[in-house]
């Protein structure tokens, strides 16, 4: 069956999957959703026999109809190779009666990469097959870790360059020296004078130019994002659903149709509205547990049927979180308002201007399969030496929100259902936090000395992305005023 993509906010004309990856957003300001949820082609006994790759093409091809067989495999073989340091890719490890679904193995040690390796070629693949000539030109804000991530992604990938803004003196300095050591002659990495809001809106901006694009398009350039609201991070998202279940499967700790709960620490709802997609394929899921931290809007939002970000920003130790405007929430909505695109345009409008809408009580029962929860910063770092103690597992600070809403979760409904828990960072990348939490003897100790203990007390391999910024050189030093964005792309570019 061809799936082919429609907007969340009219019922215009449907694209092929490429012409989506392409486009990012539809033209109507929504977002990209299939015109249905294909099943799995296949039992989940025999995926169980399949390897990380093999079970990313059972599940991309249902989604990505318009990729040849050998498009889509060249796609998978060249994103899940040596770049993750495990085999298993994202391997299920049992702790304390949960199974911590690793998806922190690739280059930059976070989930992130687990879409935006693939990303990149599912991007100038669908450039060929729509016969775009042009250079691919990502531009991208970060706030840390999607900039690191699709810098790794995009390096040295034939067709493109990645511009990518971030604020100079608002991102860790684990996280900066990731970014301004990245190799690739196609990467630039600029930092502004301003906040990550000001980059965010100097790239839109520059999205919206039309003059720009203008001049772009005669030197043989077009711009497109790798933000998570791309199908092209959402679909490979959905695999490591699929691969998790039949590892249990195979395992023999879930038996044939048992059901399992997925907990996921969320910000933007990507990676936990591909769970709920997987389940959709035909994953026997109990209960998906939207985590937050104290930026709970969609605790709030799961409770009481209202989406309302009118309320302060709190910063966190799990800064990937910290999100007030979940974009992918918006394809939930479509979902359970029965795919009407008008009503998903008007609660859109709602949150543009008042910053909030409500859903009504039948699109909450459509809502069953997610339960919300939350768990603040004391919660988060108790939960991070609660299971170290008894298991000698050292988690990161995102897992740990998840954990420790799981903890909650189960004592107030007594649900013994098998519980997958993605866990989305590596604790290396939140060491000072993390260690913590662990011993208040660390606090204030160099980034690399912790590093240095982290790896003591957890005995795990300091892993490569950790020990590679250690020695590496300072590759990117240009730093812009928040005004001078599009002139430092302009030169870039060679376009001045
Ligand atoms: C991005 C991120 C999240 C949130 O994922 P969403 O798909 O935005 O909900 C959680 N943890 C980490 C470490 C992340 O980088």
């Amino acid at each position: 069956m061809e799936i082919r993509y429609k907007s969340t906010r009219s019922n215009g004309e449907t694209v092929t999957a490429s012409q989506a990856i392409l486009k990012g957003l539809a033209e109507d300001g929504g977002l990209f959703v299939p015109t249905a949820i294909p099943e799995l082609g296949v039992s989940l006994e025999e995926i169980s026999k399949m390897n990380y790759r093999e079970t990313a093409y059972q599940v991309m091809k249902q989604f990505l109809t318009d990729f040849t067989e050998e498009e889509l495999k060249n796609c998978i073989d060249r994103a899940y190779d040596e770049k993750f340091d495990t085999k298993e890719i994202a391997p299920l490890t049992e702790k304390d009666g949960a199974y911590y679904l690793e998806l922190f193995h690739g280059a930059t040690i976070a989930f992130k990469d687990m879409a935006l390796s693939i990303l990149p070629h599912l991007l100038t693949t669908s450039a060929k097959k729509n016969q775009v000539k042009n250079q691919i030109v990502i531009l991208t804000a970060t706030s840390g870790d999607t900039g690191k991530a699709a810098l790794a992604g995009f390096a040295d990938v034939e067709g493109t360059s990645i511009i990518v803004f971030y604020p100079k003196n608002g991102v860790s300095r684990i996280q900066e020296r990731q970014m301004v050591t990245q190799k690739g002659a196609n990467t630039s990495v600029v930092g502004i004078t301003g906040n990550f809001d000001d980059a965010q809106s100097g790239v839109k901006a520059m999205f919206n130019n039309k003059e720009l694009a203008k001049a772009m398009d005669k030197k043989g350039y077009q711009f497109s994002s790798a933000n998570s609201i791309n199908i092209g991070r959402l679909v490979p998202q959905v695999v490591y659903y699929v691969y998790s279940y039949t590892r249990l499967l195979a395992q023999g700790a879930v038996k044939k149709d048992e059901k399992v709960n997925f907990v996921v620490p969320t910000g933007n709802f990507g990676n936990i509205l591909a769970a709920f997609y997987a389940k959709n394929m035909g994953v026997p899921v109990n209960k998906l547990v939207c985590a937050s931290n104290d930026n709970k809007v969609l605790y709030d939002f799961f409770e009481t049927g209202v989406y309302d970000k009118n309320r302060e920003f709190i910063l966190t130790s799990s800064p990937s979180m910290d999100i007030l405007i979940s974009s992918n929430l918006e394809r939930l909505i479509y979902k359970i308002a029965g795919e009407d695109a008008e009503k998903t345009a008007d609660m859109m409008a709602s949150l543009a201007g008042d910053g909030k809408y409500s859903i009504t009580d039948e699109m909450k029962k459509e809502m069953k399969d997610f339960v919300g929860g939350w768990a603040g910063e004391e919660k988060t770092a108790a939960e991070i030496k609660r299971v170290y103690d008894k298991a000698g597992y050292v988690m990161d600070t995102h897992t740990a929100v998840a954990s420790a809403v799981y903890q909650e979760y189960k004592a107030k409904t007594g649900d013994t259902a098998k519980t997958v828990i993605a866990s989305t960072a590596s604790p290396y990348k939140f060491a000072e936090s993390v260690m913590a939490a662990i011993d208040g003897k660390y606090k204030g100790m160099d980034d690399f000395a912790l590093i240095d203990e982290l790896s003591k007390v957890s005995g795990t391999k300091i892993p490569n992305a950790v020990e590679e910024i250690r020695s590496a050189a300072v590759l990117h030093s240009r730093v812009c005023e928040t005004g001078k964005m599009q002139e430092t792309v302009e030169e870039i570019l060679g376009l001045a």
